[in-house]
């Protein structure tokens, strides 16, 4: 076979076998297929699409580039989540305790923040002491202990996806249905999971911005995942404002406590209940979805929820005392309110600039070297259908230095719009769609 072969044949519209492609995966990984070719590829993938049967060959092929995890008995009982990734997003750090603490196998690999989006590696990292390194004993042995471990993707899990993803983003080739689909699901396969939760987030904040091509890859995810023998219930939610109140790394993780605490805000409630009682059902452990969510919420109001947090953040080296004290987190030394220029009633809140003006005040990265300031941030205290009158706090941001609060404040008012009206709040759920 040779490379200049595959990538014509896909630059003719056709499709290709699933030899072919575990071939040409193989030769990305090995060295065989130059950076060169395979940028051709991309785009000859981009341009042409790929049908469902190439895709299960695609992810089947980047999932075996590498090792994949073998979960032993605990397989049974095991149930990932993933979420493509908004702006406020600590629902995993809320949902994994939730079903750990009802007796699922939460064996969950995060990643970083990209783009606008945060990642559950860097929040949880504001917590002194976390670690999010483990081996895979260390990682087995904790997920037998308590049910729970919450660690960074090890270099040897789907290695194709890291070549192929570095390419994508510099050849303007990330856009691609077939391409996003193979790149999530075969990280979640190597990960060992035989069931998957998605979260597949619609709107500004979000990398799908439209409800519809949110909708489009949550089907194909659907798809792909469930020919390559997992089982995927993917959700279709609204992220079209920041989800809670709390935007930045450790403010996040205080909002995720507050909300095990029973006092979160209510979309993040629903959301992280609603996808905790699908993860329940998915492990054998309720019968249906009223059920499970039956159990999520006992565990909530017991404590026993975040009696798991407490202990996922003491085994991966955490100060656990956080959970009842968490101005041991990292806190930003300004803090200065943004308030409404006008009456009426909050119409939007644009979490694509939100997730931009976070960027900008450190909160995640310009650049994938940049370093995080764990302390910076924002508390929308008046969300979309709140009334407001001139005057009103609309947000609390929490800054390093005063030198901020001017470009800081104008980014969040950009964000902001009103209506003299009242403003109907969209459900957090917009679809469930199971395979
Ligand atoms: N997240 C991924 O892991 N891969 C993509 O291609 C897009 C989002």
């Amino acid at each position: 076979m040779r490379a200049v072969d595959v990538i014509a044949k896909k630059r003719d519209g056709q499709a290709l076998t699933a030899d072919e492609i575990a071939w040409f995966v193989r030769g990305v990984v090995g060295g065989t297929v130059a950076d060169y070719q395979a940028s051709a590829w991309l785009m000859a993938v981009y341009l042409r699409g790929m049908d469902a049967g190439e895709t299960v060959a695609l992810t089947r092929a980047m999932a075996e580039s590498g090792r994949i995890l073998d979960l032993g008995p605990l397989r049974e009982r095991a149930v990932d989540k993933h979420s493509t990734g908004g702006v406020g997003d600590k629902t995993s750090l809320i949902v994994g305790p939730l079903a750990a603490a009802c007796g699922v196998i939460v064996p969950k690999m995060s990643g970083r923040g990209l783009g606008i989006t945060g990642g559950t590696l860097d929040k949880l990292e504001s917590i002194p002491g976390f670690q999010v390194h483990l081996s895979q004993t260390e990682f087995l042995q904790q997920i037998s202990e308590i049910g729970i471990a919450i660690v960074g993707q090890s270099a040897d899990l789907a290695p194709a996806d890291g070549v192929l993803y570095a390419l994508r983003d510099v050849t303007a080739t990330v856009g691609s249905l077939p391409l996003i689909v193979s790149s999530i699901l075969s990280k979640k396969i190597a990960g060992g999971a035989p069931r998957i939760v998605l979260d597949v987030k619609a709107g500004r904040g979000a990398f799908m911005a439209s409800p519809e091509a949110a909708r489009e890859l949550a089907r194909s995810l659907v798809e792909v995942g469930t020919a390559a023998d997992r089982r995927i219930v993917a959700y279709v939610t609204e992220m079209d404002q920041p989800l809670g109140q709390a935007v930045g790394n450790a403010l996040e993780i205080r909002e995720a406590i507050r909300t095990l605490q029973g006092w979160g805000p209510s979309d993040l409630t629903e959301l992280a209940l609603t996808l905790a009682a699908e993860m329940i059902v998915l492990a054998g452990l309720a019968p249906n979805q009223r059920a499970g969510r039956r159990r999520a919420a006992e565990a909530l109001a017991s404590g026993d929820a975040l009696a798991r947090l407490r202990a996922l953040i003491m085994a991966q080296g955490g100060d656990p005392g956080v959970v009842e004290a968490p101005e041991l987190l990292p806190t930003a030394p300004i803090t200065a309110a943004v308030r409404s220029p006008s009456a009426g009633y909050v119409a939007s809140i644009d979490a694509g600039r939100v997730g931009a003006a976070m960027i900008a005040l450190g909160a995640g990265r310009a650049t994938k070297l940049d370093q995080v300031d764990h302390a910076v941030g924002a508390i929308f205290e008046r969300k979309v259908g709140a009334a407001v009158e001139p005057g009103d706090v609309l947000c609390t941001l929490h800054l390093r230095s005063a030198e901020q609060l001017p470009t800081a404040t104008e980014a969040i008012l950009s964000a902001y719009r009103f209506s003299s009206g009242p403003v109907e709040v969209p459900p957090i759920i917009r679809e469930r769609i199971a395979g």
